[in-house]
């Protein structure tokens, strides 16, 4: 494993940091989180030499804390630095946040938190953090030895970002950056912006929710003439490993597979390590992709559940696999899996989410809570002319 510089902090962390969104699931609704494969893939990562965890309070519907609370068990959380975030998006008084507080740790069993974040801070979010003054709650935790560092997770624009950075002399910031998204979000103006603070940088989406794993044909020639022969996945960490303002890259791993090959790529980073063919390489790709995604979804699952039963980021996958690369295989593959999703309430099974786009009744319920902005309920229509109706791309 390689460790790197954590900001000002007077530790150093490991390249790769364990991102536990994604853990191994037995099912999905009602959801199960299989523990058993998640608490030994989690140890095994650490075994390996990782040494940051990071989870929420959301993930996995509320388990996902608990099973990692579990995990750091019988000496691992000595072996870590663990970071959770305050669900700033549930909070409604300024005493939530202790309440909140308290009850990760409890889940967590741990007296205390490496990095505790403000989660998913959008301008909405500030304004309720500044509103409900929850940075002197933050403090307050801090001083009585709940937390040692403080941070926020970030779904925003450039300006936002910086005028969050502003506000306060973070340890932590956590933004999403992989080699389609350096111009959304936070973008590398803000990895740099933030760097320049001395404040460390955590990485999350360095993958973009698994879809620069699963490149299309012509990006897998790219990758195939290339001089230096890589993996999809290790292609896309390696560029985020590269930068210098890049402290950890959080991967949310889901098999012991994922966390052996994740961690073999850590060993082999370090900055500036790529050379100009390898960025090359990655250029083409970004142009190859440019051309395909329709919709921007990293299949967070922030959306869900959907009062009307739809699997909203499912009915995206299948979009994006179709404009990924469309092809008659790859239409058939798509049109058998599109119809095996419900069509109607009738169809929809108790345990397990299984909506098709035309079950959406455009409630927008679901606006407000994705990160990458998507018009839900409108890309959904496009999904069910495409993929349900047979429309053309490009109509
Ligand atoms: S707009 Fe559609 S997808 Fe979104 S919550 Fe409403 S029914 Fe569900
Ligand atoms: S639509 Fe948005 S919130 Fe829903 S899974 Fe995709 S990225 Fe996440």
């Amino acid at each position: 494993m390689q460790y790197r510089k954590m900001g000002s902090l007077d530790w150093e962390v490991s390249a790769l940091g364990f991102g536990c969104m994604r853990l191994p699931t037995k099912r999905f609704m009602p959801l199960q989180v299989d523990a058993g494969t998640s608490i030994k893939i989690i140890r095994s990562g650490i075994d390996k030499g990782i040494n940051y965890v990071d989870t929420a309070w959301p993930y996995h519907f509320g388990a996902g804390e608990r099973i990692v609370g579990q995990a750091l068990k019988d000496g691992y959380r000595e072996k870590v630095h663990l970071a959770t975030k305050l669900p700033t998006f549930f909070v409604r008084k300024s005493e939530d946040f202790d309440s909140y507080l308290e009850r990760q740790l409890e889940k967590l069993q741990t007296d205390y938190l490496d990095v505790y974040l403000f989660h998913r801070m959008t301008r909405g979010q500030f304004e309720k953090l500044k509103d409900l003054q929850l940075m002197d709650k933050m403090i307050g935790a801090k001083e009585r030895g709940k937390i040692k560092h403080i941070g926020f997770s970030f779904h925003d624009t450039l300006p936002v970002f910086k005028e969050i950075v502003d506000y306060y002399p973070w340890d932590v910031v956590q933004i999403q950056y992989n080699y389609m998204d350096t111009g959304i979000q936070a973008t590398t103006d803000g990895l740099r912006y933030a760097y320049d603070k001395g404040i460390a940088v955590v990485i999350m989406e360095p993958v973009k929710g698994g879809r620069l794993a699963n490149p299309p044909a012509e990006a897998r020639e790219i990758m195939a003439a290339a001089k230096n022969q890589r993996s999809p996945v290790d292609w896309a960490l390696q560029f985020v490993w590269n930068r210098p303002e890049v402290s950890v890259v959080l991967s949310g791993m889901g098999s012991q597979k994922m966390v052996d090959e994740n961690c073999a790529s850590a060993d082999r980073s370090g900055i500036g390590k790529l050379n100009d063919d390898d960025l090359e390489v990655i250029n083409k790709l970004i142009e190859v992709y440019r051309k395909r995604i329709l919709v921007p979804c990293t299949a967070c699952g922030y959306c869900m559940p959907c009062p009307s039963g739809v699997n909203i980021p499912q009915n995206f996958a299948i979009l994006n696999n179709v404009s990924v690369e469309d092809s008659r295989i790859r239409r058939w593959l798509v049109s058998r899996g599109y119809g095996k999703l419900a069509r109607s309430k009738k169809q929809l099974k108790e345990d397990e989410l299984n909506g098709s786009a035309v079950m959406c009744v455009q409630c927008g319920k679901c606006l407000e809570k994705c990160p990458q902005e998507i018009n839900i309920p409108e890309e959904l229509k496009k999904v069910h002319a495409i993929i349900g109706k047979h429309k053309k791309i490009s109509e």
